[in-house]
């Protein structure tokens, strides 16, 4: 069964109302596209991106969730106020929230069961560090990184793997082709339902590089970051996916 390519593009803390004109620039070349796509702006601008995307096709999703409906937790945004403020999926287990906040695979492994309970889509990132990789540990760390983080009853639901090798984010360095391949592979055999999960990768993915990753079988797609920012560069990755 062929998948759809999700081309989704994570802004982190970037982007204030003056930027939302970002979305009637990519808006064309979203509707031309067979790929999905999807922008996850910070939480502030979540309901203005949603309502400025709506019957252009593009989607938009939170950056993370709480793992519990609501509640004290003074500062947190739950998977239901995130989908009540028009976000159809939830980047879960970043590496710069596991780095930055401590988030393990078990918190991450909740906060998915909540966005699946919510009705969203999680995307759940994954991704060894540069010493793991040259310890040659890169494909042991992963797969216990998503054994740990998937949710507790993934078959029939939907959900999207991002891996992501942190050596890679925001540094301009990109995995090289084979050992994406290699990886996604790996993924793939150690997922529930292998045919139907879309598998993306990230870490400095542009126009220069979009081409050649997204042409690899087990690829379903990109988690932009930096790139994602400026309409032109996002429209060139979009377009790379049609291909
Ligand atoms: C990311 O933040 O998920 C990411 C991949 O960032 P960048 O594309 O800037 O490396």
């Amino acid at each position: 069964m062929p998948r759809t390519a999700l081309i989704a593009g994570n802004w982190k803390m970037n982007g204030l109302a003056a930027d939302l004109d970002f979305f009637d620039a990519i808006a064309g070349p979203a509707a031309s596209s067979p790929a999905d796509v999807l922008i996850c702006p910070p939480a502030t601008l979540l309901a203005a991106a949603a309502a400025r995307c709506a019957d252009t096709g593009i989607s938009v999703g939170g950056q993370d969730c709480h793992a519990h409906e609501a509640g004290a937790h003074t500062g947190d945004i739950s998977a239901a106020m995130l989908k009540d403020a028009g976000a159809r999926y939830v980047i879960l287990g970043h590496s710069e929230r596991r780095a930055d906040h401590g988030e393990s695979d078990a918190m991450i492994r909740a906060k998915a069961d909540a966005v699946l309970a919510a009705g969203l889509i999680p995307i759940i990132c994954v991704g060894e560090t540069k010493a793991e990789r040259e310890a040659g540990k890169a494909q042991a760390v992963v797969t216990a990184q998503l054994a740990g983080s998937l949710p507790d009853n993934p078959q029939n639901m939907e959900l999207v793997i991002a891996y992501e090798p942190v050596w890679a984010i925001g540094t301009g360095l990109t995995a090289s082709v084979s050992d994406v391949e290699e990886m996604h592979a790996a993924i793939r055999a150690a997922l529930p339902e292998p045919l139907t999960t879309r598998i993306l990768y990230g870490g400095s993915v542009k126009p220069a590089n979009a081409e050649s990753l997204l042409a690899l079988p087990d690829v379903d797609g990109a988690l932009v970051g930096g790139a994602s920012l400026k309409a032109s560069d996002f429209t060139s990755i979009i377009n790379a996916a049609g291909r």
